[in-house]
């Protein structure tokens, strides 16, 4: 009798690891359930594309029926609420589902450090929903900047710059004078504050990257405020560990994520910050029937450091997760996790990016721009997706 393998999560790892499941199988040897909570695939890492208004949502959304054509891959649009290792069933938000394998590919969630306000008064850019929200709310900012000129309208705060608050305000960057035109309000009234709580922006990456992207950035009139953690958020205020209160109607949070609470409720063993820790095969500790891939997990390089919840990553370790599943089926042998990691490109606006593209070589500018570009469509090419 086939296997029941269910797919939990459509995001690049899940989407990625059921299509190579099916290239590999056949429907003698398996069923396929994918478990998604939209009926589409988004491409999470464009979000500040939607956001800022640059590119509709449609841009960035997918249909999972137009991807999955006529594979044997049957698609179930519902909310996972919980997983049972042991029953090994997962409770939906319109039934249960048992099966034979799982792979849990449900993607992160967003940390707020506990600090007071934040999640309550902030936006959160991980959905194309939350993209939305983000977009209409900076037009009725502009729309009531009209009638009731106050400055902290055209305010717009951006916490934590890693690659996600960078590329969001390099959108914000471009995006805020063509609205302001729009709505006939001086450029010079938009005010776009990007908060990092390190003593640099984007902490970790090369100097010389960094430079670029800050001058980019400045030059459009984005202001850094460096080294200054944000210690609470409360309707209309920012505060700020100096004590400095910014006053704003927009408060976009991207300062970090962490692990999905259905992994850490399902008693998988986790690290501090809710991801699942896994074997060199993919598999949860300690359950050689659960695969836990894409930013739900944490896996460390051979140096030591964890790898970056990247899209990158994750559709490395959806083929893996494929490859393992398929290997333990057929009793034959498994694969270990090595990925290969061909850089690293955050975009800063329509015109610019920066990037390290494999270990050495380093690309500013348009070029890097084209190259994070490209890498969209190699990706849409691999997993067939015809944008509509
Ligand atoms: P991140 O964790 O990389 O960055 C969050 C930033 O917020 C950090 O710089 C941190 O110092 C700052 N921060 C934390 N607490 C703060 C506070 N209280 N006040 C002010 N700043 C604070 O998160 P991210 O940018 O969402 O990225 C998550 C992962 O996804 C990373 O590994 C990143 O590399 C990856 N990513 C990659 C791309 C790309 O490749 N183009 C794009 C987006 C994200």
């Amino acid at each position: 009798m086939a296997k029941k393998v269910v797919v939990l999560g459509a995001g690049y790892a899940g989407l990625v690891a059921a299509l190579e499941l099916n290239k590999l199988t056949t429907a003698q040897e398996v069923e396929i359930i994918l478990v998604n909570k939209h009926e589409y695939h988004q491409l999470i890492t464009q979000l500040h594309e939607p956001a800022s208004g640059a590119k509709k949502d449609e841009d960035i959304m997918i249909s999972i029926n137009s991807i999955l054509g006529n594979k044997k891959i049957k698609f179930v649009k519902d909310t996972v609420e919980a997983i049972d290792k042991e029953a090994k069933e997962v409770t939906l938000g319109h039934g249960k589902l048992s099966y034979d394998y799982l792979i849990v590919a449900l993607g992160s969630d967003t940390e707020f450090f506990g600090i007071p306000g934040l999640k309550e008064y902030s936006f959160t850019m991980k959905s194309v929903n939350q993209a939305n929200r983000i977009r209409e709310h900076i037009e009725t900012c502009f729309v009531r900047y009209k009638s009731e000129k106050k400055d902290n309208l055209l305010t717009f705060v951006v916490g934590g710059a890693g690659f996600s608050g960078i590329e969001l305000v390099g959108e914000l960057a471009d995006k805020l004078p063509e609205l302001a035109a729009k709505h006939g309000v001086p450029a010079s009234a938009v005010k776009i504050l990007n908060v990092e709580a390190a003593p640099m922006i984007l902490p970790g990456f090369d100097e010389d990257l960094v430079k670029f992207a800050k001058e980019s950035l400045e030059a459009r009139g984005v202001k850094f405020v460096i080294g200054c953690p944000v210690v609470q958020v409360e309707p209309g205020k920012v505060h700020l560990k100096t004590g400095d209160v910014i006053e704003t109607e927009t408060m976009i949070w991207t300062g970090g994520v962490r692990g999905v609470q259905q992994v850490i409720d399902a008693g998988f063993e986790t690290e501090p910050r809710g991801r699942a820790k896994v074997d060199e095969y993919m598999r949860a500790i300690g359950h050689e029937d659960v695969w836990i891939i894409g930013d739900s997990c944490f896996v460390l390089s051979p140096e030591g450091r964890p790898y970056p919840p990247t899209a990158q990553i994750a559709t490395q370790m959806g083929e893996n997760a494929a490859v393992n599943l398929y290997a333990t089926m057929k009793h034959i042998k498994k694969e270990e996790f090595k990925p290969v990691l061909l850089g690293a490109i955050a975009s800063l606006g329509r015109k610019h990016a920066i990037g390290k593209l494999g270990s050495k070589m380093k690309s500013t500018g348009w070029l890097a721009y084209r190259v994070k570009d490209a890498s969209k469509y190699r990706y849409l090419a691999k997993i067939g997706a015809l944008l509509k």
